[in-house]
């Protein structure tokens, strides 16, 4: 199966640092067909970057997006605006969780919103540390899930990818351990088999996020049911992009 590596820039490069920091990366990513490598950066350098890469190499996704298609929404970048310019666009991010107090019901008509502009919405959930030392991790992904996916369709289902970050290891020193991200992302895989079959929930991309780099980024992406990597900090490194990017390759050889 594709391994995805998403690279979520947040509120870092302003449009000339993210002109220059695609060129760096141009140099040396390479382009596979196993692998779907993705940059999100900030909505203004969507449409600059977009005229300079080549999209067999890198791909495009957006961080946010309204659910609205337009209207009196101040500050808003709808899905309907990205149309056409981002293939990807991240929903739910822990950030916009938050900081910016977005519930399950903003996170699910993002992901309708999506959708019904032909863009791939990458739906992030994951438990916070008190609800980890609740022992509540199952019932908050369960949740999540089901809530982003309500009203998905299973024809629709075909081009949603879920991200599990926890947002304990978001930032942080160290990733999840490969056993938690295990036994989360089959969490993830039952509450979309319980949805939607279980074929489709084999079929689902379910991506890790949450402090991997180069150095833990292989391991994680060897473990069972993981099919890419979403990354912050590494994003922003060139090397360690592309690193990660060369090791799914070799990685999604190995378990095609
Ligand atoms: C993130 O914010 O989604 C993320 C994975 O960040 P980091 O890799 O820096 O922990």
């Amino acid at each position: 199966m594709k391994k995805y590596i998403i690279g979520n820039w947040k509120m870092n490069l302003n449009v000339h640092e993210s002109s220059l920091f695609v060129a760096k990366l141009a140099q040396s990513l390479p382009i596979k067909r196993n692998v779907e490598t993705v940059i999100c950066p900030s909505f203004l350098s969507l449409q600059p970057v977009s005229l300079q890469i080549n999209h067999r190499q890198m791909k495009l996704g957006a961080q946010n997006c309204y659910w609205r298609d337009e209207g009196a929404f101040t500050g808003e970048v709808s899905a309907a605006q990205l149309r056409g310019l981002t293939q990807y666009v991240l929903v739910g991010h822990s950030d916009r969780r938050y900081i910016f107090s977005e519930d399950d019901r903003d996170i699910r008509f993002k992901v309708q919103a999506a959708l019904r502009n032909c863009i791939r919405p990458v739906l992030c959930v994951g438990e916070t540390e008190m609800e980890r030392g609740d022992g509540d991790t199952e019932h908050v992904l369960c949740d999540q899930v089901a809530s982003g996916l309500m009203n998905v369709s299973s024809e629709q289902l075909d081009q949603v990818l879920i991200a599990y970050e926890p947002v304990w290891a978001i930032g942080s020193t160290a990733p999840a351990t490969n056993d938690d991200i295990a036994a989360a992302v089959k969490i993830i895989r039952t509450q979309v088999e319980h949805m939607f079959g279980k074929a489709a929930a084999a079929e689902v991309p379910v991506l890790y996020g949450g402090s991997s780099n180069l150095e833990n980024g292989k391991d994680i992406l060897a473990s069972t049911g993981v099919d890419g990597l979403l990354l912050g900090r590494s994003s922003l490194i060139a090397p360690e992009f592309v690193g990660l990017v060369n090791a799914a390759a070799e990685i999604g050889k190995e378990t095609k």
